[in-house]
């Protein structure tokens, strides 16, 4: 069997997600909207399936979904794409990562990753033979180390693989960052993988930069969005990549070898919900930032120290004040099964091979009814 695969533990999502059913407890760890998404994309996807939409697709997308995927980048980030060679659908943003390093990374090469990191960032570049190279964010504002960085980056780099918004810190790169990692790529000819499912969701007046939208950064940067972020239908699992393209082209020979299509039925419904009025998007992080407030609030009174969140739909906070003997993996097996509440160990975001990150940080997804939030609030408050 494979070495890497047997060694890799099931991910946190999963398992504290199992707790939580198992306890009954109120649900903010893994990162799913409780609400429907927008229900005529419900309407447009359901009516494709029955208009014959139940065939393979072609391998990049369906033409729709990428010509609306090249009007968004010009949109929302003054992006010009050319949506015949420059786009590539895929399953979700996890294959997009996945896709995209495979048609980066040659064995041997570095890949620059910001901790804490998503969880598949490092088990696919150790697959793919690429040596991640971490630079370690530091609480509480997560600001880029431009020292440790540009020491990371060197003859070996090809790649920086970026996320902003950013899970699970909730921190949006300023552009200021951005442009210093735009100067090391040009200078390093280092191209740049940036995961930015969360781009929609800002809160003002912070908004989202595309790394790919500074001077000369298109011709290296591979932009990825999901339709399970931008529209809340985590199950959907359509991904978008946005690439130069001489990469799209290696991007879709991985898609081709991983999974090929995607549903046409969903792609047809997330083209026509790219195509949403400004309205949609305001509304949808004008919410989010409502949540976000409702669970600072309440995890203030129940004695954490919250940490500053300007995007994604995830808050940390720090359980030191509350006196808790353990880590944050006992804290969050604790919280589920004594206090009905669960959140996600933010260890889980570290090179479990590096040096141990924080460990009496928690991440809370907020992306739930105000009624559920409360409800977590209530139970957390109970106990301080
Ligand atoms: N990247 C990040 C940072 C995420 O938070 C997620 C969703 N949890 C993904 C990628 C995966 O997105 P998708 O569900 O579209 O595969
Ligand atoms: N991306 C979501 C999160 O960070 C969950 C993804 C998953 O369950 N694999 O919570």
């Amino acid at each position: 069997a494979n070495a890497m695969l047997s060694a890799l533990p099931t991910t946190i999502f999963s398992v504290m997600s199992a707790l939580a059913l198992e306890h009954d407890a109120v649900n903010l760890g893994q990162g799913f909207p409780d609400t429907e998404g927008p229900a005529d994309l419900i309407d447009v996807a359901a009516a494709a399936l029955r208009d014959g939409r139940n065939q393979y697709p072609p391998l990049a997308g369906l033409p729709e979904l990428r010509a609306a995927v090249a009007s968004a980048n010009l949109r929302f980030c003054g992006i010009e794409v050319d949506p015949a060679t420059e786009v590539v659908v895929t399953c979700g943003a996890t294959e997009a990562i996945t896709a995209s390093l495979m048609a980066l990374v040659n064995p041997g090469d570095e890949v620059v990753v910001f901790e804490p990191l998503y969880d598949t960032y490092l088990p696919v570049l150790r697959m793919l033979g690429a040596v991640a190279r971490p630079v370690r964010l530091l609480p509480p504002d997560w600001s880029l180390p431009r020292e440790a960085l540009e020491a990371a980056v060197g003859p070996r780099t090809k790649a920086i693989l970026l996320n902003t918004p950013m899970n699970p810190t909730g921190k949006v790169f300023t552009r200021a960052e951005l442009e210093f990692i735009a100067g090391l790529m040009a200078r390093h000819d280092v191209y740049a993988v940036c995961d930015e499912v969360y781009e929609h969701l800002t809160f003002a007046p912070v908004r989202h930069v595309a790394l790919m939208s500074l001077p000369g950064m298109k011709a290296r940067t591979i932009r990825i969005g999901s339709a399970g972020k931008s529209f809340s239908m985590t199950g959907w699992k359509v991904g978008y990549v946005t690439a130069p393209a001489p990469l799209a082209a290696l991007v879709a020979k991985a898609h081709q070898l991983l999974t090929f299509t995607v549903a046409p039925n969903l792609q047809r419904a997330v083209a026509v919900g790219l195509e949403k009025d400004g309205a949609y998007f305001l509304q949808l992080s004008e919410s989010m930032r409502q949540s976000r407030d409702i669970l600072t609030q309440g995890l203030r009174e129940a004695g954490f120290d919250v940490l500053p969140c300007d995007g994604s739909y995830f808050v940390i906070a720090d359980f030191a004040p509350l006196g808790f003997g353990g880590d944050d993996v006992a804290f969050c097996r604790a919280m589920t099964s004594t206090l009905g509440v669960t959140g996600i160990p933010v260890s889980a975001f570290y090179d479990p091979n590096g040096a141990p990150g924080p460990r009496t940080l928690v991440r809370f997804a907020f992306c739930k009814r105000p009624e559920v939030i409360a409800e977590a609030v209530r139970r957390l408050r109970r106990a301080g």
